[in-house]
């Protein structure tokens, strides 16, 4: 097994022979350094962070711990002051990118990059997937690509110093015609959205693509299932890693290596920590919570402990590819995204997503959490690939029923759950968003 590209990128960083055991004193130095350099240009140029840090002795941290410190920064910031938060004139930012609201209140967040930012977005891309191209090779991608600077575009335009082809299908509205492409054209890796790449493998023109003609498939931008990373390895033969990206993140925080074992991080531009979400403390190694991100390398819109929502936990143990760097662990959801539903049960996506990708042929489904005379109703509907709409029905009833929240939840009366029905219509595919339960209960 090849060691992380990272781990190979990183040892250049701080002068290391990437064949040993890095120095992780040294990168801790380096992020240190990088890390006042971050806060000193925030709380000069930055009118939000200006007023954020004023009165910290913020320029000159001694220690990464002293970052504990200073306050977080939060969604709601990026949505409320928008280009109070910016560390440069408007006329150098590059790119804006406005997200969709998944919810129905608030201003939309929005992001600002510099050409350098997604410069080096695309140097990560690029180190990311090398090991997996040859010269010669065509990459289709499943992500947007209609502006310039889209994830799509950068993507694309990254990759071409390695000598491979780009062809940039957009997000996935027709399976069938996606999989048809990869059965008819030669494509050495595919790039997309966990699950519109499940409805591409699971749609009958992919029993069409010869095995072992993919090489290698990314996943990005949403939780995934490990039902469709075995299906992958199945069907195409080859492996399916995970990609943290995210939009805060100028879209790359990490990516897996070959051993698919949790991400490896983009240590030189963006410092992790993992905090209680309830209390904002840190947390050991190995213990499950918020991840909080500080941008390192960061002038147009640096962030400060920024709290991306997500769940996870360091993994410390060595890498089986032979890296000792710390790795996150494969994400566990969005913490908006566990939902009570009584009896002391939760109830979220990736839960949900492992249990029902499991069924063969359902391509997505929705779930949404109601409320009727005051009990908690979790109704499912689902899309499935072929004609055996009633025999999933009765499957995806039966796995809800088994699954131990629900059953708990069920059997104290605090939860009811509807018969799973056929999606009257195709759910919305998106780039932006993650897919999410439905909260339509009233707040208490
Ligand atoms: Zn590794």
């Amino acid at each position: 097994m090849q060691v992380s590209p990272l781990h190979i990128w990183i040892a250049d960083e701080l002068d290391q022979a990437a064949n040993t055991e890095l120095n992780l004193e040294s990168l801790r130095a380096l992020q240190l350094e990088r890390l006042n350099r971050t806060l000193a240009h925030a709380s000069t140029n930055s009118p939000f962070y200006k007023k954020q840090l004023q009165n910290k002795q913020t320029c000159s941290l001694t220690s990464l711990q002293d970052l504990t410190d200073l306050p977080f920064t939060s969604a709601d910031d990026l949505r409320q002051e928008g280009l109070q938060m910016l560390g440069v004139s408007q006329s150098v930012i590059e790119r804006v990118v406005t997200l969709e609201s998944s919810g129905t209140t608030g201003a939309a967040k929005r992001l600002y990059f510099t050409g350098e930012e997604l410069a080096r977005t695309q140097a990560f891309f690029r180190l990311g997937m090398c090991p997996y191209l040859d010269p010669g090779d065509r990459v289709l991608i499943l992500l947007p690509g209609e502006l310039p600077a889209s994830a799509g575009n950068l993507l694309a335009t990254a990759l071409r110093p390695l000598g491979v082809e780009c062809h940039i299908e957009g997000i996935v509205t027709d399976p069938g015609r996606c999989a048809a492409l990869l059965a008819e054209e030669n494509f050495a890796c595919v790039v997309g959205i966990p699950v519109q790449v499940l409805s591409v493998l699971r749609h009958p023109n992919a029993s069409r693509i010869a095995r072992g003609r993919i090489k290698s498939v990314f996943l990005t931008s949403d939780y995934v299932p490990s039902a469709l990373v075995d299906d992958i390895r199945r069907q195409w033969g080859c492996p399916a890693l995970n990609h943290y990206g995210m939009t805060e993140l100028a879209l790359t925080g990490g990516v897996e290596c070959q051993a698919l074992d949790g991400y490896h991080l983009r240590e030189p531009d963006l410092y992790f920590e993992v905090v209680d979400p309830v209390d904002g403390r840190p947390l050991t190694a190995g213990e499950t919570g918020e991840v909080v991100v500080t941008t390192l390398t960061r002038k147009g819109l640096p962030l400060i402990r920024y709290r991306t929502g997500d769940l996870a936990r360091f993994v410390v143990e060595p890498c089986p590819c032979g890296s000792n760097l710390p790795r996150l662990s494969k994400l566990q959801g969005r913490i908006a995204q566990h939902l009570n539903i009584g009896a002391g049960q939760q109830l979220s996506m990736p839960l949900l997503d492992e249990t029902l990708f499991l069924i063969p042929d359902l391509t997505n489904y929705q779930a949404v959490l109601s409320l009727e005379q005051g009990v908690n109703c979790l109704s499912v509907t689902v899309e499935t690939a072929a004609g055996s709409g009633l025999t999933i029905l009765q499957e995806v009833d039966r796995r809800l029923q088994e699954l131990a929240p629900i059953r708990t939840a069920v059997a104290t009366g605090t939860l009811r759950l509807a018969a799973a029905r056929l999606c009257p219509k195709p759910l919305p595919v998106s780039a932006t968003v993650k897919r999410s339960i439905v909260d339509q209960r009233k707040d208490p």
